[in-house]
């Protein structure tokens, strides 16, 4: 296990392009599980790159379990085979004339690891990942999900200082990501090594991480616990990617250390949101919910944080019930489950056209200060 050091890390990959990532600074403790997310383009896997060795960064300094393996200024720069890591990739990278057991060997043979020796870690790690009656087929031979876990056995087998995963999942049918992002957890669990993790899923990076960084146009965004990028994102960005879906424009009316206060433009509606110190009264911010943290009818009316809406629209999606309403100037969606819509409105659920109440906790509430005021009121 060890410990990752990133120093203003900078990445040109000409000297006339903009950076691929720039002043990036990052700390990433013995054993964590840490998930680099952010849309396409954004520097995930050049930063992953750099510390796998196989981009050499333009700036900056990068350690792996304090030893400096990069540093353009010092013209210090450690081969990838000399890092003690483990890589896996999208497109699983095995050799297609080997079996399994060669190519999860293989690592162990360019360490010089005794046939014995070797033998018995293949045998280890291919039980780990549930193929060890799959040995001595050809790993071309095998299912995706299945190659990807030899990809997995390899990266472990000589138990590195460090797992670096570039989007290992994405290749993969939905139900077989699901089951593989279980199996890794379980591999981090048992086997404890620091892993980086590339991605623009945000429910794997959720799923899988002790901590997620949120990369935008190779800078750091956001860095927090799942909990905290999913229920407390900084900025319109990161509530965007996280998957909130209102967007609404507010005017700060007050704030203090138990929360902010806000008016949502164009109506009388007034909300508590959870305390942020980098907004003042008067200042314009867009306020961000998931339309499935909206609560509607008679519960809503016990709740804090209460408003009337009209409803617009109303669509099923199967489990759920998308409903469309107008806040003032503002459209809200709201999404309830199906099983539960018969229990709020025992008697019959409301219809287009019909005013209705709704209520939403403070704590899922987000106040993003708008950074250029231009920015639209609705979603
Ligand atoms: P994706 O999810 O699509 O893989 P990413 O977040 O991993 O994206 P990077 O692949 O790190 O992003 O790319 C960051 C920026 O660097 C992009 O603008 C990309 O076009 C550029 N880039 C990446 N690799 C190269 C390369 N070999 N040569 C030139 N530019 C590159």
């Amino acid at each position: 296990m060890a410990h990752v050091s990133i120093e203003s890390l900078e990445k040109k990959y000409s000297p006339k392009a903009p950076a691929a990532v720039e002043s990036l600074d990052l700390e990433i403790q013995e054993g964590e599980f840490l998930t680099l997310l952010g849309p396409s383009g954004c520097g995930k896997t050049t930063t992953l790159r750099c510390v796998a060795g196989l981009e050499r960064p333009t700036g900056g300094q990068v350690s792996i379990g304090g030893k400096v393996v990069d540093a353009p200024a010092e013209r210090i720069h450690v081969s990838p085979d000399k890092r003690d890591i483990g890589m896996v990739f999208q497109s699983y990278a095995l050799w297609p004339h080997m079996s399994v057991a060669s190519n999860v060997a293989y690592p162990l043979r360019m360490r010089k690891i005794s046939v014995d020796e070797r033998a018995r870690r293949v045998r280890e790690v291919l039980e780990m990942v549930g193929l060890e009656e799959y040995a001595s087929r050809m790993a071309t031979d095998l299912s995706g999900g299945q190659q990807q876990r030899v990809a997995l056995a390899r990266a472990l087998v000589a138990t590195p200082q460090l797992l670096l995963f570039d989007e290992p999942l994405s290749n993969l049918d939905a139900r077989l990501r699901q089951d593989m992002r279980s199996e890794l957890r379980e591999m981090h669990k048992r086997v404890g090594t620091t892993s980086i993790y590339v991605t623009h899923d945000q429910e794997e990076a959720v799923s899988l991480s002790t901590r997620i960084v949120l990369l935008n146009k190779g800078a750091i965004e956001q860095v927090g616990s799942p909990r905290e990028i999913y229920w407390h994102p900084v900025s319109h960005f990161v509530a965007d990617f996280v998957g909130y879906d209102n967007f609404v424009s507010a005017t700060v009316v007050s704030t203090d250390q138990y929360g902010v206060k806000v008016l949502l433009d164009g109506t009388d509606v007034r909300l508590a949101c959870p305390p942020r110190n980098d907004v003042h009264e008067g200042q314009q911010v867009d306020i961000a919910v998931r339309s499935s943290s909206v609560i509607l009818g008679p519960p809503a009316c016990e709740k804090p944080n209460r408003f009337q809406g009209v409803i617009t629209d109303v669509m099923y999606l199967g489990d759920d019930f998308i409903y469309e309403l107008q806040l003032g100037p503002h459209k809200v969606k709201v999404s309830i489950r199906t099983a539960e819509v018969a229990n709020i409105w025992p008697v019959g659920a409301p219809r287009v056209g019909d005013s209705i109440s709704g209520a939403i906790a403070p704590d899922s509430l987000a106040c993003l200060p708008v950074l250029n005021s231009k920015v639209p009121a609705l979603a």
